[in-house]
Parts: C-alpha cells; sequence; structure tokens
C-alpha cells in the first residue's frame, strides 16, 4: 500500500515536473468583440475600407494570418461563444439560442487548459449565463451588459466600473497580464469587447470621429430581396422598416424608460445605458447628439433620404464603437510588448459572428447569408505563422477549442467536432482543409423574425433550407458574391443542386444533427407570410 503511495506520489511528481518544465509552450491572447463584421475592417478589404476603420487590428493581420474564409455555426452571440468554449456544435452543447442557459458543468476547453497548467482568465462580456467554470479570474457583464460604467459579475459578487465598457474591459486584462499573471504558467486570456453591439454607443471621445464625412454606402443597401425566399421579406431587421429613429439611433434619446414602445420587440438598453451615464457622460452626450437631432428635424426626411440619414447615424456609431476596440487591440500589444511577452503570445483577434451594416439594407445577424455569416479571424504567431499571410480554407469558431488545446499541446478530445488550425498556421496545410461548412440558426419565432434555417457552403456553393416553411434558397458565389440570384428553382443547376443537398445530409449526419425535426405547419406559414406563403 503504501509502496503503492509512493509510486502515484513519483507519477505525479513527474507529471508535474514534465508539464511545468516545458515552457516553451506559447501564451494565448483572444480579443474578442461582438458583432463586428470582417467587412469593417480594413484588412478585409470590404467596402468599407476606404475609412480606414482598424489601424490596429490591420496591423496585428500583417503581423500574422488573416482567414478570409472563416464562419460561425450560428450566427447569434450567445451561441457562437458556446461553440468556442465546448468545440461542438449548437445541438451538442445546448446552447441553440440566446434563450437557453450554459451548462457550465460539460467539458470546456479552459478545463482542459487547467489540467496542463495553464492560467486561465476571462473578462468581459462572456453572454453564456451562471458563473464561468474552468477560468482562474473573472468578471463578466450580466446579460448583454452597459456601455457606460458597466456592473460586472466577479467571484466576489457585483462591481460597478466607471468608464466606458470597451475601456473597462481593456484595463481589467492590462491589469491582469501585470499583476495577476503567474510568470512561470503559460497563460490564455479572453478579453471580450460588448462593442460594436447594439445600441452602439460610443466612448464619448470617439462622438464627433467621422462627423465631418459621409460613409460609403452598400452596394446593396436598397435590396428588395425580389429573389429571396419568402423568408428575407418577412425579417425584422431593415434600416429602413425596423431600425428605430429613437432608441437605435438615439434621436431625442433620454433616460425615460417608460416611454411607450413604438414596436413590439424593441430593445431597451439605450435607455438603460442612458440611466446610467454620469453627469458629464450626459452633458458629452447631449451636446454632441443634440444639434445634430435639430438639424434632422428641420431636415424633415422622408423615403430613401430618410434610410440614408438613418444608415449614416448608424454606420458612424457602429464603426465609432469600432474604433474603442481597435484602441483596445493597441493597447495589449503595447501591454505584450512592456511585459516582453510579445515573442511568446499567440495574438487573436475574432468576433462572434458578422454583421449587416446597411447591406440588403439591413442591421444585426442571424443570416447564413455571408455578411453575417463570416466571422473575421485573424491570428498572429511569432516565429510560427509567416507574416501577412491570407488564407482561403473553409474554418470555423467550431475549430478554435481544438486550435487553443493544440498549440498548448493538450490531447483533444474525440467529442470534439472542429479542427486544429494550427497545421494551417505552421502553413502545413496540404490538400483540402475541408470541404464544406455547416450551418444552422434556431432562434424564431423572436426578435428580428429571421426563420430558423440549416445550410451548407463549399468554397463555391451555398444551399440553405428555411425548414419550418420548406423555403430553400442556392447561390453561386463565384458568380454572385452578394447573393441576389436564387437558383434554387433554376432548371440548369438542377443536377448540381441534388450533389450539394446530399452533402448537406452528409454532414448532418456526420455532426449528428436531428435537432431540425419540429417542423411547423402550413397554417402557420400562413399565418407568418400571409399571401406569400402560396408562393
Ligand atoms: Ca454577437
Amino acid at each position: 500500500m503504501i509502496q503503492r503511495l509512493f509510486g502515484l506520489l513519483a507519477l505525479s511528481l513527474s507529471l508535474t515536473s514534465f508539464v511545468f518544465a516545458a515552457d516553451e509552450r506559447p501564451n494565448i491572447l483572444f480579443i474578442f468583440s461582438d458583432d463586428h463584421a470582417p467587412h469593417a475592417i480594413g484588412a478585409y478589404d470590404g467596402w468599407l475600407k476606404s475609412v480606414n476603420p482598424t489601424p490596429s487590428i490591420d496591423k496585428l493581420a500583417s503581423q500574422g494570418m488573416l482567414f478570409e474564409n472563416s464562419f460561425c455555426t450560428n450566427s447569434i452571440c450567445g451561441p457562437s461563444r458556446a461553440v468556442i468554449q465546448t468545440g461542438k456544435h449548437s445541438h451538442k452543447n445546448g446552447f441553440m439560442n440566446n434563450g437557453n442557459s450554459f451548462d457550465w458543468n460539460q467539458q470546456t476547453f479552459p478545463k482542459l487548459l487547467q489540467k496542463v497548467g495553464y492560467q486561465t482568465a476571462i473578462y468581459g462580456k462572456s453572454h453564456l449565463k451562471g458563473e464561468p467554470q474552468g477560468y482562474d479570474d473573472w468578471k463578466v457583464l450580466p446579460g448583454q451588459g452597459l456601455y457606460y460604467n458597466p456592473d460586472l459579475k466577479t467571484p466576489d459578487g457585483v462591481k460597478r466600473i466607471d468608464g466606458h465598457c470597451t475601456d473597462v474591459v481593456t484595463d481589467l486584462s492590462v491589469e491582469w497580464l501585470k499583476e495577476k499573471r503567474v510568470a512561470d504558467k503559460p497563460f490564455i486570456l479572453m478579453v471580450q469587447h460588448k462593442a460594436p453591439h447594439r445600441n452602439w454607443m460610443p466612448a464619448p471621445r470617439h462622438f464627433s470621429l467621422y462627423d465631418d464625412m459621409e460613409m460609403p454606402e452598400p452596394p446593396t443597401l436598397f435590396d428588395e430581396w425580389k429573389d429571396n425566399s419568402p423568408a428575407a421579406r418577412h425579417q425584422e431587421l431593415e434600416i429602413d422598416g425596423h431600425m428605430d429613429l429613437n432608441y437605435d439611433l438615439f434621436v431625442d434619446l433620454t433616460a425615460d424608460y417608460d416611454q411607450p414602445a413604438s414596436q413590439k420587440r424593441q430593445d431597451r438598453s439605450a435607455w438603460k445605458n442612458m440611466q446610467r451615464m454620469s453627469p458629464a457622460q450626459n452633458k458629452a452626450w447631449r451636446d454632441f447628439y443634440g444639434p445634430r437631432d435639430e438639424a434632422f428635424h428641420k431636415a424633415n426626411l422622408s423615403g430613401k433620404g430618410l434610410v440614408r440619414w438613418k444608415y449614416q447615424r448608424y454606420a458612424k456609431n457602429y464603426l465609432r464603437c469600432v474604433k474603442g476596440v481597435d484602441e483596445s487591440v493597441a493597447t495589449l500589444m503595447d501591454t505584450l510588448a512592456e511585459l516582453g511577452l510579445d515573442e511568446n503570445t499567440v495574438v487573436i483577434y475574432s468576433s462572434d459572428q458578422g454583421f449587416y451594416i446597411g447591406d440588403h439594407g439591413w442591421y444585426d445577424k442571424r443570416w447564413m447569408y455571408e455578411e453575417s455569416f463570416k466571422m473575421p479571424l485573424i491570428v498572429k504567431w511569432p516565429g510560427v505563422t509567416k507574416p501577412g499571410t491570407k488564407n482561403q480554407d473553409l474554418v470555423q469558431n467550431l475549430d478554435y477549442a481544438e486550435t487553443f488545446l493544440d498549440m498548448a499541446g493538450a490531447d483533444i478530445p474525440e467529442d470534439m467536432q472542429g479542427k486544429s488550425l494550427v497545421p494551417l498556421l505552421k502553413g502545413e496545410g496540404k490538400g483540402k482543409f475541408r470541404e464544406a461548412v455547416y450551418y444552422h440558426y434556431y432562434e424564431y419565432p423572436s426578435v428580428h423574425m429571421v426563420p430558423r434555417h440549416y445550410g451548407i457552403r463549399t468554397e463555391r456553393y451555398k444551399l440553405m433550407h428555411f425548414y419550418q416553411f420548406d423555403e430553400w434558397e442556392f447561390y453561386d458565389l463565384q458568380e454572385d458574391p452578394d447573393e441576389l440570384t436564387n437558383l434554387y428553382k433554376s432548371e440548369s443547376h438542377q443536377k448540381l443542386i441534388g450533389e450539394v443537398k446530399q452533402e448537406l445530409k452528409d454532414l448532418q449526419a456526420e455532426y449528428e444533427d436531428t435537432s431540425m425535426e419540429a417542423e411547423f405547419s402550413a397554417e402557420k406559414k400562413k399565418e407568418f407570410w400571409g399571401a406569400d406563403a402560396g408562393k
């Protein structure tokens, strides 16, 4: 017995010394924002590039690898984060829509990293409810959190911290790097910003940014979705029809939380933020938006002129929030250099999904169309990843957990569903990394009214099924990158569509997704879509 105990002790000592001796293993700094579309990053060459929205993120791209075909599996905040924590699709990790709660007792990558000796911390937006597990330190926003002087849940209870949320999260992360990091352990630090999530409320120092210029307009600002399935005509995320002048665009916005609702599913966070502002923040707000609101009323706009004005104010506020995130990236990079950590730290920039910045006339996300399906992904790995490279492989947030574990030299559990990106980062990718990616969105009927759909995207084609209504769309992304011509009923494409449909079924079998089996009826279709239901 005693011998056996000694044996175990010796074994555990040797394991411990193996784990701690290494430590060539890289640190990982994961900078993650909310709703930051790739096309609002200069390095991604989108139509907003001329605005130069993200010089610091662009610099990171010049030092590492930018993934051009990076996608989410389910384009919405909480589910995207759950996929990252688990390396599993929504139907496997159980967090399918924002109404669900995340089961923190399940296997997650931070728990596995702790086991191999990594120090772990997360600050900012978790959006997974409950207390984070697997993190040595955490301070997270309750739910969506506030932009101004936010409350944060911490292991010691709720604390309020003064400042704009992006700066608060950056400061907590810098403080952790400087004061709480254990010198002889590798770490993963998750810096998770709320910005630029709705209601797009910037830090006061960014109010006047872009004020003296016109934002370029997206080519599809006035899309009428004529060729789409009825799903695209029955949503509630139009700049024209649904974006609210008051609580989305701040016209005459006050802290009066009880003002009457102008829409059935409105977002009240603008008022909560106004209530939370300090007198100085409130004065800066009034001084900036007040005169511009007055000018707006005088102009008495309507029709396309009003849509254009709404787009301008929306895009500017969104990019003002992005600017705060970009400054955070610069601060964190400077901090790594100051601490001598820049040579052995992988720095990753990503966001939970893409977003419509007026594309197709919309705001928000949810769809499998490119603008919200794509996620930014930029990885700087000094000495490993060739600076300034661009990768075209089909990758997903499903791959992040596996990638972190691989970087740390830890085993990747067999029940994770993604693949490590490490070979791609090392420039070792031979042949196709993946033939196609799978997508499944669940939140309907709900805010913005985007129907449930699943789909497949290959290098060239995309097939989507709005299965509650049995409506399909098929796009040739090479010929039609803006997805304006639905080819699902095209005679000449039927053979191809049949093949892609089979690939989709194969992927559903591979990922064991049977979660679409609750179908809607023909009556429901009529109730939601009226005359369009018969088309
Ligand atoms: Ca989001």
